[in-house]
């Protein structure tokens, strides 16, 4: 099936006082229509910046975008803004960890979900309010009919995200891209938050991109995976391949830093020594080279010199061989 969001060799890079940040370094992925595809990393990794990238929210003065992003056969990065604040909100619609980077507290959440609808549909004030009155009962928000005229501060947390969610919906985006969209929110209201995109999506059919460092949540949310590190990816493939079978050094380190799923979450992580890689002077051949556990695995200097690639579809760019990361899963890593 053709891909409905197709990203090809995307370099997304900022000018800073310190130098050129190279935050998107050569990212390619595909997104299938009523799919969801998870991004993982960790913070830096570049898999914000991209999907702000997808949908033209980075500043064009300081940022420089290279590559291709294809959205239902039209091309993105040569979009003019016009065209983009076309598909904002109503083709491709963004959900964020924090609802009030996307609510404005000097409108009642019912103006601001209905705005969007009469922009995007030429519906009337009334047709719309209808509309947005629909989208929060949809959304599990309690007696919509009188909750569309508060304030965003009238809301808890929790309702907060729902409004927002119902403000990326209103006009049935076939993308969704959803950004640490249950991080800030408790476990109960994240639960009934993941179950809601998921209804949403079979309704809808949309494409989903989901961003999060929680592997617990993409295993639940996802179906395909992909593992990024230092603005590009080092892992893809189904969600169950690459949480089963993890072929590369950073997703093991991720896996064994990460709770077991329904297990004792006290009990004490593993994290991945070292730190994120700069941006600015990245390293040279594998970017994870100066925290890899494994260089000595590879022939000679190559781990640091070479800069492994990433094959087509089920593949992790990385210089041992199949063999070596079969063996060195099952015997290190997996029995935890
Ligand atoms: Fe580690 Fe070398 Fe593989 Fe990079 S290429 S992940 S440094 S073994
Ligand atoms: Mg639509």
């Amino acid at each position: 099936p053709e891909a409905f969001l197709s990203v090809r060799d995307l370099k997304v890079r900022f000018s800073t006082e310190d130098g050129i940040v190279k935050a998107v370094d050569g990212l390619s992925f595909d997104v299938e229509r009523g799919k969801t595809l998870g991004i993982v990393g960790e913070s830096g990794s570049g898999k914000s910046v991209t999907n702000l990238t997808v949908l033209g929210l980075h500043n064009p003065k300081s940022t420089t975008v290279e590559g291709e992003i294809v959205l239902d056969g039209q091309e993105l990065v040569t979009a003019t803004e016009r065209e983009m604040e076309k598909i904002r909100g109503n083709k491709a619609a963004m959900i964020f960890q924090d609802p009030l980077t996307a609510l404005s507290p000097y409108y009642t959440v019912g103006r601001q979900i209905a705005e969007p609808y009469m922009k995007h549909t030429g519906a009337s004030k009334k047709e719309a309010r209808q509309r947005t009155i629909e989208m929060l009962a949809k959304v599990g928000i309690p007696q919509p009919q009188t909750r569309v005229d508060d304030y965003p501060h009238q809301f808890s947390g929790g309702m907060r995200q729902r409004a927002m969610i119902a403000m990326a919906l209103v006009c049935d985006p076939d993308l969704l891209i959803a950004d640490e969209p249950t991080t800030a929110l408790d476990v109960t209201v994240q639960a009934q938050i993941l179950d809601l995109l998921k209804d949403l999506q079979q309704e809808f059919g949309s494409a989903i991109v989901f961003i999060t460092h929680d592997l617990g949540v993409i295993s639940d949310m996802a179906d395909d995976l992909l593992v990024m590190y230092s603005g590009r990816a080092v892992e893809r493939g189904t969600v169950r391949e690459v949480l089963r079978n993890p072929q590369h050094p950073y997703t093991w380190g991720l896996l064994s830093s990460m709770p077991r799923l329904g297990g004792d979450t006290e009990q004490a992580l593993t994290p991945i020594p070292g730190s994120p890689p700069s941006l600015l002077n990245p390293p040279s051949g594998c970017p994870f080279h100066p925290r890899c556990a494994f260089t000595g695995e590879v022939t000679g200097s190559r781990c640091s010199e070479e800069r492994p690639a990433l094959g087509e579809g089920r593949a992790s760019a990385c210089h041992l061989t199949a063999e070596q990361k079969q063996t060195i899963f099952i015997d290190k890593i997996q029995p935890r």
